[in-house]
């Protein structure tokens, strides 16, 4: 039988959070400290979504770490290549390649009150730890669609986020379902080479242009030399973008240049009427994620693709039969359908001492946190990427820095004071997420399109009602009142979760 690890932090996850929260904490003398991730390598969704055309829609500059930028960007929006490149340096550069355990999966996790502990089992034996931090990702667990026959398909079937490269596509007949941000990266780039593409389109998109270019040599040694003109650059790049939040947020006018932008683009690109009419979206721009391209317009408009608007039947063994009875052949089936979000599986296996999952704590009020971390009645969880910190519009490495400093002060705070144990609770958390609740009403979410911000009830828990340096000044210290507290050398006499320090 496997040994359990004792550890003080056991992170779970090497994507850009988990590894984040790696450096960061081992920067501030944790070393007591294990991560473990269940694939062969870092990366995450960087190392997951290899599908061919998959490139980052947040500019270079702004989608990496503040602490480790990188003058070598060859382009203004990244190709996954060099993001996976970019995680792997860092990793290495800062040393904490060393704490990983790979091809370890968590299968569940579970706090001890007694000893206000969480004991974790995993693919590769148990850990004990003290404190537990999930950084598994909030775009990672793919949403397989529930159409009839998918099963009996003769052919290839894959999830963009599951690419499987073994597979020829030159010369053959391909089907893509949906169309969304994956979708429209993969279609441009292998509608040249299929004999025949047919995108399954429900809902079709906002697309702007992407205004992406190379970046000339002279241009990477001028940020090599002048680290502070790449600030510059990035921060201006964090400015436009949070531009975006008062339309998406607050005043719905603001968005009318950009919506204005996206019939332009349409209108340009696609010279066919009907075609055009069909590619023309119908909801509030902004409810879903705005997508960026230069090359999904045109590739629909190519002969050899067809976009299929009319609803799917069932998938047969030869290809997809549409409600209208008309029979599309396929000999490759790609699922671009996009991720369990607000109903990730991993919620199932964190249960608090009394044995309840995280997704049974949330399935009744929704998915909630105290600002998007930490969980009353989780000790000494803390969730990075959690509820209420997705973004559509800029840079997601931003607030999963804001999470770290907090996670960091937390770790400071329990160390000076001798602390066993942090639960958030429950007033506290409840009275954040009644006022998130309410920025989140006026949102443009709500405002009837169906998206991964939303959960099963039609609220939009996911995502980040507000400016990102509003969450940033939130999370710049932890605030420990806000939390019941046990100390290393009581941890009996004060319960931990119970009304001893209210
Ligand atoms: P997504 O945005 O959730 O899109 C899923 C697509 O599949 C939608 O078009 C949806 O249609 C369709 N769909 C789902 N179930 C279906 C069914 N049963 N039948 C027919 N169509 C179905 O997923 P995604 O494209 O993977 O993107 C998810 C998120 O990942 C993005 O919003 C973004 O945050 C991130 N991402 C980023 C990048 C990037 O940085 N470049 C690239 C990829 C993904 P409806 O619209 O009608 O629901």
């Amino acid at each position: 039988m496997d040994q359990t690890t004792r550890v003080d932090v056991l992170v779970v996850g090497a994507g850009f959070s988990g590894l984040g929260a790696a450096i960061r904490l081992t920067e501030e003398g944790v070393d007591d400290l294990i991560v473990v991730e269940r694939g062969a390598d870092v990366g995450g969704t960087w190392r997951d979504n290899s599908y061919p055309g998959a490139a980052c829609d947040v500019p270079s500059h702004l989608y990496s770490y503040s602490f480790a930028l990188n003058p070598e960007w060859s382009r203004a929006f990244s190709p996954q290549g060099e993001i996976y490149d970019y995680i792997r340096r860092v990793t290495h550069d800062h040393g904490v390649r060393d704490k990983i355990r790979f091809g370890v999966e968590v299968t569940s996790a579970q706090y001890d009150e007694n000893r206000g502990r969480w004991t974790v089992s995993t693919t590769a034996g148990e850990y004990d730890a003290r404190v537990l931090v999930l950084g598994v990702g909030a775009l990672c667990e793919p949403k397989l669609p529930e159409i009839d026959g998918i099963d009996e398909f003769a052919g290839p079937v894959f999830h963009t986020a599951r690419w499987d490269h073994s597979v020829p596509l030159a010369g053959r007949r391909v089907a893509v379902i949906g169309t969304g941000a994956s979708a429209i990266q993969v279609v441009p780039s292998i509608a040249p080479v299929v004999e025949h593409l047919d995108v399954y389109q429900r809902t079709a998109p906002w697309v702007l242009p992407r205004i992406d270019r190379k970046y000339p040599g002279f241009e990477r040694a001028l940020y090599r030399r002048v680290p502070g003109l790449q600030r510059a650059v990035r921060g201006l790049q964090y400015a436009s973008r949070e531009f975006q939040v008062v339309g998406l947020t607050r005043t719905r006018a603001a968005l009318a240049p950009i919506k204005a932008l996206g019939r332009a683009h349409l209108a340009m690109s696609v010279r066919d009427p009907e075609l055009r009419a069909t590619l023309t979206p119908h909801f509030e721009i902004g409810c879903k994620r705005i997508l960026l391209s230069n090359t999904w317009y045109r590739a629909l408009s190519r002969r050899n693709v067809d976009v299929v608007t009319t609803p799917i039947s069932r998938v047969t063994e030869t290809g997809i039969v549409t409600s209208d009875g008309a029979e599309h052949p396929a000999d490759v089936l790609v699922v671009a359908t996009g991720f369990h979000v607000t109903d990730s599986p991993f919620f199932e296996r964190v249960r608090d001492s009394a044995g309840r999952t995280l997704a049974d704590t949330w399935s009744s009020e929704g998915m909630e946190a105290y600002k998007g971390t930490t969980v009353a009645g989780y000790p000494n969880l803390f969730v990075l990427m959690g509820p209420a910190t997705g973004l559509g519009h800029s840079s997601i490495i931003y607030m999963i820095e804001s999470q770290l400093n907090y996670l960091v002060d937390a770790i400071r705070a329990m160390r000076d004071r001798g602390l066993q144990t942090v639960d958030v609770r429950e007033a506290v958390q409840n009275a954040y997420n009644r006022e998130l609740r309410e920025n989140t009403g006026k949102t443009v979410w709500l405002t009837g399109c169906k998206s991964w911000y939303l959960d099963a009830k039609g609220n939009a828990p996911a995502v980040w009602p507000d400016f990102t340096f509003t969450f940033r000044n939130q999370t710049r210290e932890f605030d420990v009142s806000a939390y019941r507290r046990t100390t290393v050398d009581r941890p009996a006499e004060v319960p931990t979760g119970q009304e001893a320090l209210r």
